[in-house]
């Protein structure tokens, strides 16, 4: 398999002959910025793709994981007496400080046990199983609220196509329920898992990040060649698209970029529009969490959360159907240096 090709093994292929289980790192009930309406959206674990700016850098690997926020630790102990590999440890401070909690990833195996006991949450087990039942029980009690706003089921992640029978067989239940449903994507799978899920998917919320497939690469792992071929047999298919866009400033906030993605956007007329999704610090501070530091630099700011004023502008003067909120756009009159390359 060339190494640009995407991985076709994940969680759910490791033996589960049966009803698939997933493997689920959050739900969020009432969401309302993933998809139309209020939404409860189901965050499968493992991407194919590693993006330099992450926001949910613990969906990135298929494998559970323990996150570890040291200031909600209040020191008890349990931990250390519970992990069976000694992962656990607490360290005396100098000169009569108080002990530092060290926790040694190298010995954990994830075996959950020392999350059980944490009553702070300081320690939590990131990545279970659930089974389609056990998350429809957590998605059907909003059905009301999803019929009277115009929501329903999204399936995010990491990469919901990492996991394709279980995230066909949730989409089905839902539907059997009548339940509307969206499924968001970073397009980096197989054209044969994007085709299984068509009769089930009412909207994809399809990532494009980079216009430019070396720098593509350089930001995400992969080039954008899959990607671009799935969007665009998708449009053909006569899929309900809507392209999402991170932007992320001292990446890929260029001309060049929304030129590419004016262009795109023309070139497929019944998309139903883009969406810019400004950058946010949150995977940054999320990394820590789990051991990590980020690869490269990365601002400490968030952009607005409505999408950077001008460039919804100006890709608005290109005739793309940009759905930001409108007040976003009228609130600036010529470009933010971070625009301009000032
Ligand atoms: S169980 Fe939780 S609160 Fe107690 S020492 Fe361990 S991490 Fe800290
Ligand atoms: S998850 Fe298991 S192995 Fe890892 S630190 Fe906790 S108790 Fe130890």
């Amino acid at each position: 398999m060339p190494s640009n090709e995407p991985d076709e093994t994940g969680p759910e292929s490791a033996g589960a002959s049966q009803a698939p289980r997933g493997r689920i790192f959050d739900i969020q009930r009432f969401s309302i910025h993933d998809g139309p309406g209020i939404r409860t959206t189901v965050f499968l674990k493992g991407c194919p793709l590693h993006c330099l700016w992450c926001h949910n850098p613990e969906g990135i690997s298929p494998s559970p994981a323990i996150s570890f926020l040291s200031e909600k630790c209040m020191a008890c102990g349990e931990c250390v007496r519970t992990c069976p590999n000694g992962a656990h440890q607490f360290q005396a401070g100098d000169n009569g400080a108080a002990s530092t909690h060290a926790y040694d990833r190298e010995r954990c195996e994830a075996c959950g046990r020392c999350a059980v006991t944490c009553d702070t949450r300081a320690l939590e087990f990131v990545g279970r199983r659930m089974t389609v039942e056990e998350i429809m029980k957590e998605v059907r009690p909003d059905r009301t609220f999803y019929l009277s706003s115009g929501g329903g089921l999204t399936i995010s992640g990491g990469e919901p196509l990492a996991q394709p029978d279980f995230t066909r067989e949730l989409l089905a239940a839902a539907r059997d329920e009548g339940i509307h449903r969206c499924v968001e994507t970073s397009g980096f799978a197989s054209w044969g898992r994007f085709r299984a899920l068509l009769a089930l998917v009412d909207l994809f919320l399809f990532d494009f990040k980079e216009t430019d497939p070396q720098r593509h690469a350089e930001f995400t792992g992969q080039s954008n060649e899959i990607i671009l071929g799935n969007l665009r047999a998708l449009y053909d298919a006569g899929a309900n698209i809507q392209l999402q866009c991170p932007i992320v400033p001292g990446y890929n906030d260029r001309e060049d970029h929304f030129a590419g993605i004016a262009a795109l956007a023309r070139s497929m007329p019944d998309l139903l529009g883009v969406r810019l999704l400004p950058y946010h610090p949150l995977g940054k501070s999320k990394l820590e969490r789990f051991g990590l530091r980020p690869a490269v630099y990365l601002p400490d700011e968030p952009l607005d959360r409505e999408g950077p004023a001008a460039w919804i502008s100006w890709l608005r003067e290109k005739g793309v159907r940009v759905l930001n909120a409108e007040s976003s756009s009228k609130a600036a009159s010529s470009p933010p240096g971070w625009l301009t390359g000032a």
